[in-house]
């Protein structure tokens, strides 16, 4: 392993048929991934905590473990799977959705189910999940004028400190879009890391404010994730590529016909 760092993506833990499908991971299965990795000597983790003990120079067995969103059945299923996992993870909420759905996805929105209420991440992160800040409205970032980028990174990372009590130091980029402009806000705005999608390994040291995960689907076996973790992804790689992208293809163009109306 030395100084790379696998970091995995989730969004629900559910069941859904349609284009979302990709983006939710079913119980059983989720059990069955998480057990793989932990059954081959990986400890599960969550980001931040991931990327300080490489910091540090840790070599030992890591993966971090992250899910993007905030929906409620995260509470209900991933939290049940992660202890039974004996695992950590971060949860990154998009702020202004809680106790709401998630509307950037549009005419799909209710298929994840509701996103958690404030009461809910309380109990999430009273659970020790870490909890990291995914903006207010899960608008792409990159597009947004100077003054209303400022306050979907530090207005849903001041929320998310006073309302829970603790740090929020990860960030996740709604749809996975940054760039220069985009990750100097976030350091600015108090965060210590960011995580994009990239189907790659992290490497210690490197780009901590674009730190790529891997996307495991409701067709990875445990063996198959395992696969994806220890060699990087060079062998799965385009079968999860043409698995993952109608999804986000859908959720960029969701964002695109939000952002009209928002803009
Ligand atoms: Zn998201």
């Amino acid at each position: 392993m030395g100084t790379t760092l696998p970091a995995l993506m989730y969004h629900s833990v559910s069941s859904v048929g349609g284009p979302l499908r990709d983006l939710a991971v079913p119980p059983d299965r989720l059990a069955e991934q998480l057990a793989a990795l932990t059954t081959a000597g990986y400890r599960l983790i969550g980001l931040t905590e991931a990327l300080e003990l490489r910091t540090v120079g840790s070599t030992e067995k890591l993966v971090a473990v992250t899910f993007d969103d905030g929906y409620r059945d995260f509470l209900t299923a991933g939290v049940p799977a992660l202890r039974a996992a004996g695992a950590g993870a971060t949860l990154y909420a998009s702020v202004g959705h809680l106790g709401g759905h998630a509307g950037w996805l549009g005419r799909w929105s209710a298929d994840f189910g509701p996103m958690l209420t404030w009461d809910e991440l309380a109990e999430v992160a009273a659970a020790g999940v870490e909890i990291g800040n995914h903006s207010l409205i899960h608008h792409p970032l990159d597009v947004l004028a100077p003054a209303v980028l400022r306050d979907e990174i530090h207005r849903s990372r001041e929320e998310l400190e006073q309302r829970l009590a603790v740090p929020v130091r990860s960030f996740a980029y709604p749809h996975g879009y940054h760039g220069r402009r985009v990750r100097e806000v976030v350091e600015a705005a108090g965060h210590d890391n960011a995580t994009e999608v990239g189907r790659r390994l992290h490497t210690a040291g490197r780009r901590r404010f674009a730190v790529p995960r891997f996307q495991p689907t409701p067709d990875h076996t445990g063996a198959d994730l395992l696969a994806l973790v220890e060699g990087g992804g060079p062998r799965l790689a385009p079968q999860l590529k043409r698995l993952a992208q109608p999804g986000w293809r859908l959720v960029r163009r969701a964002a695109r016909k939000a952002g009209r109306t928002l803009t």
